[in-house]
């Protein structure tokens, strides 16, 4: 046996017989090597096998349940040995096609282990087949550890053809071939433990969907360990136990089979790939960007080059590579639409960029969810679990990537690849016609949710675009739906509509030509007296809440404060941070947080900004970038530091906005904090406001130095005072300075003056002001100020205004009601999910509880 050929494949797997068929297409004189079965992995010992046996095992799931289906089967059982046999035909029918395939492709096959035996020789057997250029797709090969007792563990070679499924089963390592396997034994009742050394499993993929993942399989009675190393596999009882440590605790776990799943590595062996000039580098083939070995006429594809180690990116590398061979094209792969996909139940896919990736990368993202519990095919299937994430390109809309768990969440990724291999928009996405009652309309509702105008699910109120520097991201979707045929959203069944309570749109500029008293300006200045209205309104309200003790902790009063507020906060861009102190609801409204989530929050209810863990203490809301503060007073300034320099690291223009009463600027970390920031120039305005009694006690009597903004001098830093009564000066001057320090990453400081007209909260006899004082400043209310100025510029009226007070009495009493109908957190959660982000990732505890 001998020959001569243009093309000589070495490897019979997806990447190798792929090669072959487009090498023959393209008209290249073609053979192909395999030692084993075509088919390679692939076929014979991976994808194919495990899902023939996923497919069995999800059948009798569904058998199980078929009884609220209709489905009449009493005792359902498994038979083992009948699905391995269906598994086995499987298999031989695709390992014949494909060698029916070679055959009518004209492409000549040998049986046996080649090797490189000079330049452009392969040998196979002692025969020498010569070949213009050789293409290495020898595939790869389970990785084995140096664990005592791993000679008493199997491989996902050796499970395959277990004769029974293992009452328990102990799978080490929580890689895609482990959790597809511990997925399947699980469904079949085998008593299934994960032991996986990284803080996740299925490392590579979203945080929320193995969330999703492991508390299904939880509930098949499976347990997951993380953070865990194996440290010995020994016999004991007739039975194996698997030795592990867990932060430094030990643990145990008996098993019948230990499952040994840490990986796969490039298989070269018998090769001799070095001595005909390949390089290698740890086992895998060393290749340039054209999949070119640094041998000559030497090409290798597939798992033997290590990256994404799947058997479509196999395929696809074998088609660039005979391409560029043929000289048809200059081929160079990319990888950034490479699906991956999880055949547990449910499956798991994903395309593109995460979440976190995107942050990595600095990317501003926005985010859409949809769950599947809102779809009406989801519904039909008895498969509601899971849901759709899209990642979109804040700005342009642009698909970045798509991330699925849920019923044929497999299939379903095929769209998203398309989307984001072409660049496709979130638009251009929800501007296809999808057809209904199909599971892939919810790739279309999450691109709609991502764009605030999701139609089967609640829209959370369209936000700021999140980022990469925001530390989590907040989706713009809803995830709590109900089906298509009941569309209410439970949210507004709980609270009459109101007016949106948005604040309003800020022009793109804010010079004094935007602030003028004109009509060409009212939009704008009528929805900021709104807004101050609504957080007035709010407050007051908040405060009988605390009375009835529906709010715990402590509920501040910072009435005569909301034109510092409100102009304050306008002047910021959407992608400014802002860092306030603990207690400010009314800062969180000014940015948009939404006032039912901001009162829940209050009420420690589920739908709050923090999901009740925050209360009165912490309001958060990533997405706003409203970072809120810790229940210390002045505790948040050296955490605006610490944004300062996230921002600055990442080369952003974005400015942090650290907003702080009079009482913290006495405290050691305001000096810290100032001092830092200048010191670095970092790109922070200290806004200082001052409402002359930080802690009851009067600015003059707690301060040698009573006018705030001349503290700043001591750190050389551009310092103003401003009066915080006069909404317009706040704006205008606000934005002056945040936008100098925008420009020049250099720190600034703002006094605004400003008077609260009651005591901290109901609580506080307010006995340290004096009653001159106060009627002193009652008639400055920034309130009725600007109102004067707007009746005066006849851009409104008394009669105006009488209606925004109802409107916003009625906004705010919706809000209670949502707030008091809302769910508490599930207690036995209350100490997990402490951070905003956390939850942000957890959308189907949200489903199930909002
Ligand atoms: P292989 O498929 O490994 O083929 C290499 C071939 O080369 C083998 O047939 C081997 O016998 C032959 N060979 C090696 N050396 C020589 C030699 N010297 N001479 C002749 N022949 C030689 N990927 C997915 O995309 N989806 C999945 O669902 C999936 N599931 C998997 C499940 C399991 C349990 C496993 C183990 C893997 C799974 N994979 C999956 C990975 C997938 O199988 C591989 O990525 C894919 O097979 C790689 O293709 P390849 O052509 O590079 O190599």
């Amino acid at each position: 046996m001998a020959g001569s050929f243009d093309v000589v494949v070495i490897g019979g797997g997806p990447g190798g017989y792929v090669a072959a068929l487009r090498a023959a297409q393209l008209g290249a004189k073609t053979a192909i090597v395999e030692k084993d079965r075509m088919g390679g992995t692939c076929l014979v010992r991976g994808c194919i096998p495990t899902k023939a046996l996923l497919q069995s095992s999800e059948l009798y799931t569904m058998a199980k349940d078929g009884a609220a289906f209709g489905l009449v089967a009493d005792n359902v059982g498994f038979d083992w040995a009948a699905a391995q046999k269906r598994k086995s035909s499987v298999v031989d029918q695709l390992v014949k096609g494909v060698e029916g395939l070679l055959k009518a492709g004209s492409v000549t096959s040998y049986r046996g282990s080649a090797r490189l035996a000079g330049k452009g020789v392969v040998d196979v057997g002692g025969d020498q087949l010569h070949g213009k250029d050789i293409i290495i797709a020898t595939g790869s090969a389970v990785a084995r550890i140096p664990l005592p007792g791993a000679d008493l563990t199997i491989d996902s070679d050796q499970i395959l053809e277990l004769k029974e499924a293992p009452r328990r089963l102990a799978v080490i390592g929580g890689g895609v071939v482990g959790m597809e396997f511990a997925a399947m034994f699980a469904a079949l009742g085998s008593k299934v433990t994960v032991l996986e050394m990284l803080p996740q499993v299925l490392a590579m993929v979203d945080a929320d969907l193995v969330t999703a993942y492991s508390k299904h399989l939880a509930s098949l009675g499976a347990e997951i360990h993380t953070n865990s190393k194996v440290s010995e596999v020994v016999k004991q009882n007739g039975s194996l136990l698997v030795r592990f440590s867990t932060g430094g605790e030990g643990g145990a776990v008996g098993a019948d089979q230990v499952l040994l799943a840490v990986g796969r590595v490039p298989y070269t062996q018998g090769l001799e790939a070095e001595k005909a000039g390949v390089k290698l580098e740890r086992g895998r083939v060393v290749v340039d960007d054209h999949l070119h070995t640094t041998a000559d006429g030497v090409w290798a594809i597939g798992d033997v080059i290590g990256g994404i180690m799947l058997a479509h990116v196999a395929s696809y590398e074998g088609v660039c590579a005979v391409e560029n061979i043929a000289g048809h094209a200059n081929r160079v792969p990319d990888y950034h639409a490479a699906p991956n996909c999880v055949y547990t139940d449910p499956e798991i896919a994903h395309v593109g960029l995460g979440e976190k990736e995107a942050k990595e990368k600095g990317i501003a993202v926005k985010i859409g969810r949809f769950p599947f519990a809102a779809a009406g095919r989801a519904l039909t299937l008895g498969q509601t679990e899971g849901f759709v994430k899209v990642v979109a390109d804040a700005g342009s809309g642009q698909l970045l990537g798509a991330h699925i768990i849920g019923p044929r969440a497999t299939d379903l990724i095929a769209e998203a690849t398309l989307a984001v291999q072409n660049g496709l928009t979130l638009e251009q996405i929800d501007l296809t016609i999808h057809a209904h009652p199909t599971l892939p309309e919810s790739l279309m509702e999450a691109a709609l949710a991502a764009q605030g105008r999701a139609i089967h699910t609640a829209n959370r109120r369209s936000g700021l675009p999140t980022s990469a520097a925001s530390g989590g991201t907040s989706p713009q979707g809803g995830e709590v739906s109900t089906p298509t045929a009941n569309m209410q959203n439970r949210g507004e069944k709980m609270s009459a509509p109101v007016k949106s309570s948005s604040p309003p749109p800020t022009p793109s500029a804010i010079n004094p030509k935007v602030l003028e008293l004109t009509k060409n300006n009212r939009e704008f200045l009528l929805g900021m007296h709104r807004q101050m209205q609504l957080i007035r309104r709010f407050e007051e309200r908040a405060q009988e809440q605390y009375t009835k003790a529906k709010i715990g902790g402590y509920c501040h009063l910072n009435i005569g404060e909301e034109a510092t507020v409100v102009g304050g906060i306008l002047a910021l861009k959407a992608n400014d941070w802002i860092f306030t102190s603990y207690r400010e609801h009314g800062h969180a409204i000014a940015r948009g947080v939404d006032p039912k989530a901001v009162m829940a929050e209050l009420f420690g209810k589920e739908t709050g900004t923090s999901h009740g863990r925050g209360g009165s203490m912490h309001l958060v809301d990533y997405g706003r970038r409203f970072m809120g503060g810790y229940g210390i007073v002045g505790g948040h300034l050296p955490l605006a530091v610490g944004g300062a320099w996230a921002v600055k690291y990442r080369k952003q223009k974005d400015v942090i906005f650290c907003m702080f009463g009079d009482g913290a600027t006495n405290i050691g970390a305001f000096h810290e904090s100032l001092n830092m920031a200048k010191v670095f120039e970092l790109p922070v305005v200290w806004f200082c406001v001052n409402n002359r009694y930080g802690m009851g006690t009067p600015v003059e009597k707690a301060s040698a130095v009573a006018d705030i903004y001349k503290k700043a001098c001591a750190y050389d830093m551009e310092s103003i005072q401003i009066d915080g009564m006069n909404l317009r000066e706040v704006l205008l001057r606000t934005s002056e300075i945040v936008e100098k320090t925008r420009k020049d990453s250099v720190p600034r400081f703002i006094e605004s003056l400003c008077y609260r007209f009651r005591g901290h909260s109901v609580v506080d006899p307010d006995k340290y002001r004096s009653a001159e004082d106060k009627e002193k400043y009652r008639k400055a209310d920034p309130i009725v100020a600007f109102e004067h100025e707007l009746e005066e510029s006849g851009l409104a009226d008394e009669e105006y205004f009488k209606n925004v007070r109802q409107e916003v009495d009625a906004e705010v009493r919706d809000v209670i009601e949502f707030a008091d109908a809302s769910p508490d957190p599930n207690p036995s959660d209350l100490y997990k999910y402490t951070y905003a982000g956390q939850w942000d990732n957890r959308p189907e505890l949200r489903a199930e509880r909002v």
